[in-house]
């Protein structure tokens, strides 16, 4: 989850390496810090909070390593092993100081590791598992980095993305993956290492992501990669065609704000070219199977988490409403973990907007062993779950810097439905309305930026409910995982307690929380089922919870006797999804500004879960 940075070059190290690590922020940002390598010495500088504080005390620090410096490492963290403080951020020394070694993911046998090293006499002093990695590394040293680094990973059991250097052999850095991500860019006279393209696109396009158990060399003489255990492989350079600019937050506020704006764009660039709207389809040429094979699929399984989760049950209904083929979403660790039963012609769909997500990558392997065709809808190209997979769909939402995901979300829940409408074009849906629900997926652009034209009216409304501590979000059909998603966004990026949940279900227990201070957000729209959820936020309502309801435009009578509307274009129950989710974004958003929450870096939270 958390950033990494390394550098090898002729410029200083520590402009690139803090550079870096602000753009690798969203990963993890409980501190940070770096070590420089100059003149045969290591020197770190580390700080538990945030990039800019970390700044500041690289710049007012004298030390002539620091300034001098042309190869370094950095890390920005998200905890797992002790808490965020100075000693337990990375990089990490080993008890010498002659190596320093940055580390994304978990080591599992840390604490055996621990006490074997004990033995020999050599302590740990913080509370990290990384730590002991580096301090076994230096333990298997006898002259070449390679070698010792090859030999510690032997032993280890657990995930690593890891960038070592030792002062024994200045110019070589020595990086090596396992389960975290890791793409090395290939600049003119120098070279970057980084957790995620974002941190490399300012200063080359050339790009090699490595594999599981892959190391590299980087030394003045070029860069060689291996296998851990020393078997040559060979990796071929990519070019990423992702713009640095996108990364940057321009005049918005924050990245959450400027990614709604975004939707209508990101949109657009999820469904270019896309549609066939003579033959009423969807061609979606990263799914490679025939009209013939897509006839044959039984089941589609669709795993994610989070988000990614929610776009696949709305997924989920319009594969089943459309094409008649059954759907099933499950939590992509739960899938993993409870052995399901998996047939040759099952889908699988993995969601994963990062593509490294970790309990979303052990599903797509699970699902591989057991035979089942497995497609990837990520945003991030050449990630993990997209090349694993080898058939999927590509957001092309762009760099989504937020940590709560907004345009991903819509991406992946366009692409979804266009994947319902391409089975269904196999099955039984006639041609004229497949064209009909093509022209409403090429109209989304337009009715997301219907609703981003009310944020002024959206945030008078959240201004009104800021100071709640409880919210309950509801809805049915189509807008039961779209209840969800609005709730997920406003806990996540305003620490409000919010509750999705199925309208009927409220009946059922979680009404006993209703008081006069417990906004209900109503999802109103015109789907199958809307009088039934009047009647849902009636009994909220009869509770003296204050009902906000979302409606279709048409139907504002609909929002009668509740004490706030918000009006969405009127569309069909699959394509309305996303507009009411975008309404629901400004309003957690508005709620989380209003309470001066720091939306971009929620507590805890950090983008790109790669720890199960
Ligand atoms: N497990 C390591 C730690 O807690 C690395 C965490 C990370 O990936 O940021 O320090």
């Amino acid at each position: 989850m958390c950033g990494i940075v390394g550098y090898f070059g002729k410029r200083k190290a520590s402009d690139i390496l803090v550079d870096g690590l602000r753009r690798l922020e969203y990963r993890g940002y409980d501190s940070a810090g770096i070590a420089c390598l100059f003149d045969g010495r290591i020197d770190v500088v580390k700080n538990p909070g945030k990039i800019k504080d970390l700044r500041l005390k690289v710049d007012s620090a004298a030390s002539p390593i620091l300034k001098e410096s042309i190869q370094g490492i950095g890390h920005t963290r998200w905890a797992t092993h002790g808490p965020p403080n100075e000693v337990n951020a990375h990089p990490h020394l080993d008890a010498s100081g002659h190596f320093a070694m940055v580390h994304n993911g978990i080591i599992e046998n840390y604490k055996d590791i621990r006490s074997g090293l004990a033995k020999e006499g050599i302590e740990c002093i913080s509370d990290t598992d990384s730590e002991t990695l580096v301090q076994l590394i230096a333990f298997c040293y006898k002259g070449n980095l390679e070698d010792a680094v090859s030999e510690a990973l032997q032993r280890i059991k657990g995930t690593y993305g890891i960038v070592v250097m030792t002062d024994h052999e200045p110019g070589k850095l020595v990086v090596a993956r396992c389960g975290s991500p890791i793409v090395i860019g290939i600049g003119r006279n120098e070279t970057l290492i980084a957790s995620d393209a974002s941190a490399i696109i300012p200063h080359t396009r050339d790009a090699i992501y490595l594999e599981d158990f892959d190391m590299a060399v980087i030394t003045p003489d070029g860069m060689e990669i291996c296998s851990v255990d020393r078997a040559p492989v060979s990796r071929e350079v990519t070019a990423m065609d992702w713009d640095a600019a996108a990364a940057e937050k321009g005049e918005y506020k924050h990245f959450m704000l400027k990614e709604m704006f975004e939707q209508p764009q990101s949109i657009r660039n999820a469904i270019r070219g896309r549609l066939d709207y003579e033959m009423g389809t969807a061609v979606l040429s990263g799914l490679d199977f025939s009209a013939r094979d897509a006839a044959q699929i039984n089941r589609v399984l669709v795993v994610g988490c989070g988000t990614s989760m929610h776009a696949g049950m709305v997924g989920e209904y319009a594969i089943e409403e459309m094409a008649g083929v059954n759907a099933e979403v499950e939590q992509a660790a739960e899938f993993r973990y409870r052995n399901p039963l998996i047939t040759p012609s099952d889908l699988v769909v993995a969601i994963s907007q990062s593509g490294e997500t970790a309990d979303t990558l052990a599903a797509v392997r699970e699902a591989k062993q057991k035979g089942a065709l497995v497609a990837g809808l990520c945003n991030v190209v050449g990630s993990t779950i997209a090349r694993e997979t080898g058939r999927g769909v590509y957001l092309h939402a762009g760099p989504e810097i937020g940590v709560a995901s907004t345009k991903a979300f819509t991406c992946q829940v366009s692409v979804m439905l266009m994947m319902a409408l391409k089975l269904a074009r196999t099955r039984r849906m006639p041609g004229h309305e497949g064209t009909e629900f093509a022209r409403w997926i090429q109209r989304l652009p337009e009715l997301v930026e219907e609703v981003l034209k009310q944020n002024d009216a959206i945030k008078a409304i959240a201004q009104k409910y800021a100071k709640c501590e409880h919210a309950f979000f509801i809805g049915r059909g189509y807008l039961f995982p779209v209840a969800l998603e609005g709730a997920l966004k406003l806990k996540e990026i305003s620490y409000v307690h919010a509750e999705g949940y199925h309208a009927a279900e409220l009946k059922h227990g979680p009404i006993a929380l209703l008081q006069e201070d417990t906004p209900v957000i109503a999802l109103l729209n015109n789907v199958p089922g809307k009088e039934k959820t009047q009647g849902n936020a009636e009994e909220c309502k009869a509770r003296k919870a204050p009902v906000i309801a979302v409606v279709s435009a048409g139907d504002e009578g609909a929002a009668e006797g509740f004490d706030d509307v918000i009006v969405v274009p009127d569309c069909p129950p699959a394509i309305t999804t996303i507009p009411t989710v975008v309404a629901l974004q400004l309003l957690a958003y508005h709620i989380a500004a209003a309470r001066g929450c720091e939306i971009d870096q929620p507590r805890n939270l950090a983008k790109s879960v790669t720890v199960e």
